[in-house]
């Protein structure tokens, strides 16, 4: 049985941990934009005796070396979203940025990313203020580009595991709108994989009073919304998952005018490549039969990202639940099955063939999900977790998950 390393989050922490997580609130970046958030953590973590480092770009790797024993490594992904915020928390972003094909947008933190920043920068300052008390090294990874699915890539890429020294297990958690307080975590697959293409279907425009002259493309685009709602309902077995959402149509500048070309999105997720590949060829299938029926030429399918399947390796599982509910009580540490949510982390332990789990704390006061109305989600610009207990849980979890692998000085 290994110690039990009971964490709290003192006072002066905590106030400092909530001024930093408002400043990040207002102030989120894009993805692999992630400036002015890697400069700021560099200098946290160099500040509480990390060496830093910047990988990938906007990533920052922070490694605190305190002598013999086992290498343990935690990632917060950093990035924002291209949204305009719509609560009404006194530190709301009103920051914009652009995206990579010159869009100016508005951003937001509204994946909470600023409390896996915040979280895992006050399990370093907890880490680095008992490092009498523990052995090994602990490396803390700050990862850009999570919600393009390019910033874990964009840190190997760079040679991450040849500048940093190699975990035997990565950690990462999530906040989402469970009760504020509770951890949850899969034992097995825990995210979904996940495909976005950009489908272009081109007709031929015209005037909007001669539409016999013209293939529309928007009531062709229209079809294929409509009918590639009935690939999972029709060709995926129930006990299957499959999510498959259009989230993006863009069409035309003019109501009299039939345009060119109309332009969509498709998001796929699944938790089994058979049931991915068979759903991605229906798509293929009813999006060329459409423009063929239609009249119109074949459609370009662009393929944008693919997220991998996250799977939480089931001892090391079952190992956080047990942490976990040691440091934040049994009755707030619970399983739940995989997400349709999708994540790139699981390319940081993929890559040295080392375990990894990824769990969920809640951002929710108990009593806001006992309205009528759902709890606003992530993606949501409405999305707003509660300051407490939220950040001091993602603190102990990350911190009391870090620290239970390190060599117990004590312990000698
Ligand atoms: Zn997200
Ligand atoms: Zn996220």
């Amino acid at each position: 049985m290994s110690p039990r390393h009971d964490a709290v989050v003192p006072a002066e922490l905590r106030s400092a941990l909530h001024e930093l997580y408002r400043d990040l609130h207002r102030h989120p970046e894009l993805s692999m934009q992630e400036e002015r958030t890697a400069a700021l953590v560099g200098e946290r973590m160099l500040e509480l005796g990390f060496e830093t480092l910047r990988v990938g770009g906007t990533g920052v790797a922070a490694v605190l070396r305190n002598g013999p024993g086992p290498v343990v490594a935690l990632r917060a992904d950093t990035d924002g979203l291209p949204l305009a915020e719509a609560t009404d928390l006194p530190y709301a972003s009103t920051a914009r940025g652009t995206l990579p094909d010159g869009t100016e947008v508005p951003v937001m933190h509204a994946c909470g990313h600023d409390t896996h920043i915040t979280c895992a920068v006050g399990a370093a300052s907890l880490l680095a203020q008992a490092r009498h008390e523990w052995s090994g090294t602990v490396v803390m990874l700050f990862q850009p580009g999570e919600e393009t699915s390019a910033g874990a890539r964009a840190m190997l890429d760079d040679g991450l595991w040849d500048r940093v020294p190699h975990p035997e297990v990565v950690y990462a958690q999530h906040v989402w709108p469970g009760p504020a307080g509770t951890v949850e975590l899969s034992i097995g697959p825990a995210m979904a994989m996940a495909d976005a293409w950009k489908v272009t279907v081109h007709g031929r425009g015209g005037h909007g009073s001669r539409p016999e002259t013209t293939v529309d493309p928007v009531v062709l685009a229209a079809y294929i919304i409509v009918r590639i709602q009935g690939v999972v309902a029709r060709e995926v077995a129930a006990q299957s998952a499959a999510v498959v959402t259009v989230a993006t149509v863009h069409a035309g500048l003019k109501e009299n005018v039939i345009p060119d070309t109309a332009e969509l999105t498709v998001n796929v997720r699944n938790l089994d490549a058979h049931v991915r590949d068979r759903v991605l060829d229906a798509l293929r299938r009813v999006i060329r039969a459409e423009a063929e029926a239609s009249g119109a030429p074949e459609p370009q399918i662009e393929e944008l990202y693919t997220f991998p399947l996250l799977v939480n390796d089931p001892a090391a599982a079952a190992e956080a639940l047990e942490v976990l509910g040691g440091a934040l009580g049994a009755d707030h540490v619970s399983t739940t099955p995989a997400m349709m949510g999708s994540e790139d982390f699981g390319h940081l332990p993929q890559a040295l063939g080392v375990p990894g789990v990824y769990w969920f704390f809640g951002g929710t006061a108990p009593g806001d999900l006992e309205g009528p109305d759902p709890v606003p989600s992530n993606h949501s610009p409405r999305f707003a977790p509660v300051l407490e207990p939220t950040l001091s849980t993602g603190v102990v979890a990350a911190y009391s998950m870090l620290r239970h692998r390190l060599t117990d000085v004590t312990d000698r």
